[in-house]
């Protein structure tokens, strides 16, 4: 579970979240909706711990912080990965870092569909690629909760099926997931219950059914 308790950031005069509350349940896939520049990336690296709020605070799981990869797999900046790298070294690295053997490397790479390019350098993959590969990191240590930044940019149109089917899944084994985007029609697809922000501030938190019904 995660819970926002007024979380706020502010960068000099811009304020790019304000006072934001919500709560992230178990077994639910939500989608984090509102558009570009809404304050969703800033919120989900304050609640990983990697930006300080201004003021407000985040829990996951009742800790302030992050356990580490086997308690929160996040899937943040798809390009922010070293280029020079291949697939196979970069999750290599990553699962050696919390103890993982080597096949937990292999059975995420081809949960992601990406064994067949594991030995390629990071450089040349395309968007898609990269969001698999950091779908596979967040996988990797098997952790309870996982976040998920615009999964969907630059994945073709089976990576779509495939992600959602994904959610689905990890929500269905009683996993907390959250999955931000810009687009709502993504989210009828992917989500059913939803938290709505813009310009850094909530505005619904609801599930799927009942936001639609807004209209
Ligand atoms: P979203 O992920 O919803 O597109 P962001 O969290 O990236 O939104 O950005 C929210 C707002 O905060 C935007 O106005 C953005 O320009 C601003 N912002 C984000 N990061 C910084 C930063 N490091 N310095 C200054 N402004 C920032
Ligand atoms: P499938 O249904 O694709 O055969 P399972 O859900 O039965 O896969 O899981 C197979 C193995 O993968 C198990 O060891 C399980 O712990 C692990 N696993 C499943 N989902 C994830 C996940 N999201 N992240 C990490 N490990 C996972």
């Amino acid at each position: 579970m995660i819970e926002v308790n007024g979380l706020t950031k502010r960068y000099g005069a811009v304020t790019a979240v304000n006072g934001l509350t919500f709560t992230v349940r178990p077994g639910h896939v939500t989608g984090f909706l509102g558009p570009n520049g809404a304050g969703k990336s800033t919120t989900l690296r304050m609640i990983l711990g990697l930006n300080r709020p201004t003021s407000g605070s985040a829990t996951i799981d009742g800790r302030p912080r992050p356990a580490g990869l086997r308690h929160v797999g996040a899937l943040l900046d798809a390009g922010d990965v070293h280029g020079g790298r291949t697939a196979d070294a970069h999750l290599r690295a990553l699962a050696r870092g919390i103890g993982l053997p080597r096949r937990r490397v292999a059975e995420v790479l081809e949960e992601v569909g990406l064994a067949g390019v594991a030995r390629r350098r990071i450089g040349g993959f395309s968007l898609g690629m990269r969001q698999r590969l950091g779908i596979a990191a967040a996988l990797l240590g098997d952790p309870p909760v996982l976040m998920f930044d615009e999964p969907i940019n630059g994945l073709d149109p089976e990576g779509v099926l495939w992600v959602r089917g994904l959610f689905r899944r990890l929500a269905a084994e009683g996993r907390t997931v959250l999955v931000s985007s810009h687009l709502m029609s993504e989210m009828e697809n992917t989500a059913d219950r939803l938290v709505v922000i813009g310009r850094g501030e909530l505005i619904a938190e609801e599930s799927l059914a009942g936001f639609a019904a807004r209209g």
